[in-house]
């Protein structure tokens, strides 16, 4: 690479200067080291430096990083806020009992969520007794999403939660104001939803209740998948 080639070095937009001698094995040693848009060529690498970063503190208390299962291909990605117990076990994202409900959501629409969902995480590894995690925390792991993003190249991103929402899109509305509408981030169509947690310590099914507004919401997923899908196929 010339020493003064442009790259994004944000992941939004904004350019700087990477010099010659940029070392991308220093990515995951400290969070004052930028993440350029294109510096990973393929998910597995970005998955080895997760394994062993400490670009915050969250790197101190982890069992496992936690950054994706799912098809790399798919054509809807699914963020999460950040691993909890079972995922910290076993390095998979929503693996628990909210796991098992998002899997059921999925099902309900006939998504498959090993073949057309790609799954990961706001933080990669697991805030201690799953606190919120810290902007600081997103700020550091928020670039290692943003290629993941870029090399699955969905068509739909689904944000589970206020706070998916906010560390990926700044967004800090609260998530019942939103959930549900498509919202343009970066030429993508993101949709936030209900995080499956929620929707565990909110078991109604009555009608406006936050499992009923979820079915309402996936059914609309469903919709515009199909659609796009349709659109491509006849491209
Ligand atoms: S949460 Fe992200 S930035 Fe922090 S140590 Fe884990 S992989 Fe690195």
């Amino acid at each position: 690479m010339a020493s003064d080639q442009q790259i994004d070095m944000f992941g939004d937009g904004l350019s700087a200067t990477v010099s010659e001698d940029f070392d991308a094995e220093q990515i995951p040693t400290s969070a004052s080291v930028p993440i350029p848009s294109g510096v990973y060529d393929d998910l597995n690498r970005l998955k080895a430096h997760c394994d062993r970063c400490h670009r915050c503190e969250l790197g101190e208390t982890r069992t496992k990083a936690v950054v994706s299962r799912g098809n790399p291909n798919a054509d809807i990605l699914i963020v999460g806020e950040g691993p909890g117990q079972n995922e910290d076990e076993t390095g998979l994202p929503f693996v628990g009992k909210a796991g098992q409900l998002l899997e059921k959501i999925l099902a309900s629409v006939k998504l498959d969520s090993e073949q057309e969902v790609y799954i990961c995480n706001i933080v990669k590894c697991r805030p201690p007794n799953n606190r919120t995690p810290t902007t600081q925390e997103m700020d550091a792991c928020r670039p290692y999403l943003l290629e993941q993003i870029r090399m699955v190249d969905p068509k739909i991103i689904l944000l589970t939660g206020a706070s998916s929402v906010k560390g990926l899109i700044g967004d800090k509305r609260g998530i019942t104001k939103i959930r549900g509408t498509w919202m343009e981030w970066e030429n993508r169509l993101c949709m936030p939803i209900f995080h499956p947690a929620y929707l565990l310590r909110n078991q109604s099914r009555q009608k406006g209740s936050p499992k009923w507004l979820m079915w309402q919401d996936i059914q609309e997923v469903r919709a515009k998948y199909d659609e796009l899908r349709g659109a491509a196929s006849s491209n």
